[in-house]
């Protein structure tokens, strides 16, 4: 191995640590850390954070990734190495080309961006973020003006979570499922709806914890390289692929909640848990592509999870857990999880709908930096766009445009992935029914975790290194497009709500 390469690696594990620290810190933070604690806590984990982020961003690095760049150095290396080198010499560039004072005026407003934001939503007073989301939306055209001087902002911006995607592609598979969708959901809401009062009451949280490790075993989460806490939100963190911690939030009137936001972010942790271990402590060893990242947690939340043959093998022992379910048949059941209704919370959202949620914040996210639509107009062009979709007009802004916080956080462009995930599932679903039979066969039979396999081999190994469009390449041979999704959605809620074809 070159001396340069030995560098290179040796820095790597110095900065690994710092960051190591502060990831420690931050779950504990979340997870266990006494209020009182807080202060401190916060105090260490800026500290290492910082170290990190300045070891991300020094000369020295700079001119390690620039040695190890030439032709002659390069060709050394090997393929995973030249993956490593090339990524991070075109991060390292990227953020170099960002003005120290404007990062910093970014970082500054963002913290102030998200406390105001959580404020305006406990008040329900869009007045109190909304200059606060015109910084965010300004700064962040003038650090992609930096980072990205060749492109359209908003393409920048959506190639930034999901490289290699843009929005001419997105409106298209966007538009292709809005086309199919709208028929297909007016025609359930016309339907019969489920009656779902055997889901109210009071549901034992401590059950409900042993109801996830229930399902975490069942689909394939190792504990020896995970473990679980409890938090507001759930979350997933990774460590290396040898540490990977989720998180879940129990409600006692939502035992269904807890169930599959356990399967969400177990879907994550497999894909962590199972990237090639020799990418760990670089960036091939975590996936960085949000969408590609969704369709992970999607596939097993949705596809899945929300499938009776999922249930079939142990709803016995979801009945022994949570004895409620004893009174509640499968297909009671079965009809609560896939049970469509127009509703305001994106993340309470059914499969169907959700898509619904995501398109409407994509079409405003490109009103922000296609159109130039003032921050004053937001709220009522959410409300229309909500009337459009979903035929409802929610109350007041916290149950309307203030309920995600990644706008304050500056994070747009983000939302697509969520959907992009989904549809990315579909056409994962055609191929696996090519490869291993038919998907409702394997999860009867109780052979799930040789879909896992499946996954680990053609999809969570590679880690980075593969982007989403390769991965579909090399997985389904082709380039993304909805039409699977699309024929899932159909095929399945046709018979769940009994549809005329
Ligand atoms: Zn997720």
């Amino acid at each position: 191995m070159s001396e340069k390469l030995k560098s290179l690696q040796q820095y790597l594990e110095k900065m690994n640590r710092f960051n190591h620290v502060a990831n420690l810190l931050y779950w504990d933070l979340r997870t266990v850390a006494p209020k009182e604690g807080f202060e401190r806590h916060a105090d260490a984990m800026t500290y290492f954070s910082t170290e990190a982020f300045q070891m991300g961003t020094s000369e020295e690095l700079g001119s390690l990734l620039a040695e190890l760049s030439v032709p002659e150095e390069y060709e050394k290396l090997d393929d995973k190495w030249k993956f490593v080198v090339k990524k991070m010499k075109e991060d390292y560039d990227r953020d170099k080309r960002i003005p120290k004072e404007l990062y910093e005026r970014f970082v500054r407003a963002q913290a102030e961006s998200e406390h105001a934001w959580e404020e305006a939503k406990n008040t329900s007073d869009y007045a109190v973020f909304a200059p606060h989301l015109k910084e965010m939306i300004a700064l962040t055209k003038e650090i992609t003006a930096y980072t990205d001087p060749d492109k359209e902002v908003y393409d920048a911006l959506l190639n930034q979570y999901e490289e290699g995607m843009d929005s001419a592609t997105i409106d298209h598979i966007f538009g292709e499922l809005k086309k199919e969708l709208v028929p297909l959901v007016e025609q359930i809401l016309a339907a019969k709806e489920p009656d779902d009062s055997k889901f109210h009451g009071s549901f034992d949280v401590d059950a409900q914890a042993k109801v996830q490790k229930m399902l975490l075993d069942y689909i394939g989460f190792s504990w020896e390289k995970g473990a679980v806490g409890t938090t507001e939100h759930p979350f997933t963190l990774n460590f290396s692929s040898k540490d990977v911690r989720i998180t879940n939030h129990y409600y006692e009137d939502m035992p269904i909640s807890s169930m599959f936001s356990a399967i969400h972010e177990g879907g994550h942790a497999i894909f962590e848990q199972n990237v090639n271990p020799e990418y760990d402590g670089t960036i091939a060893g975590s996936c960085r592509y949000m969408g590609l990242h969704e369709s992970q947690s999607r596939f097993y939340e949705n596809v899945l999870g929300r499938n009776k043959n999922f249930w079939l093998p142990i709803y016995e022992k979801l009945g022994e857990l949570l004895p409620q379910f004893k009174e509640i048949t499968l297909d009671e059941f079965y009809r609560e999880i896939n049970h469509v209704r127009n509703s305001f919370i994106r993340t309470e959202a059914d499969e169907l709908t959700y898509c619904f949620h995501i398109i409407i914040r994509y079409e405003i996210e490109k009103a922000i930096f296609r159109e130039g639509v003032s921050v004053e107009e937001l709220p009522a062009l959410w409300n229309r766009k909500m009337q459009e979709y979903l035929k409802i007009t929610p109350a007041n802004d916290a149950e309307g445009i203030l309920q995600d916080m990644h706008w304050s956080g500056g994070s747009f462009g983000y939302f697509p992935s969520y959907l992009l995930g989904s549809i990315y599932d579909g056409m994962y679903l055609e191929q696996i029914e090519k490869d291993l039979g038919s998907i409702d066969t394997i999860l009867a039979e109780g052979r799930i975790l040789e879909i896992t396999k499946w996954l680990n081999e053609k999809i969570h190994r590679f880690g980075s290194t593969r982007t989403p469009k390769e991965t579909l390449s090399a997985v389904c041979g082709k380039e993304v497009t909805a039409e699977p999704i699309i024929r899932y959605f159909k095929e399945k809620y046709t018979k769940v709500y009994g549809l005329e074809k």
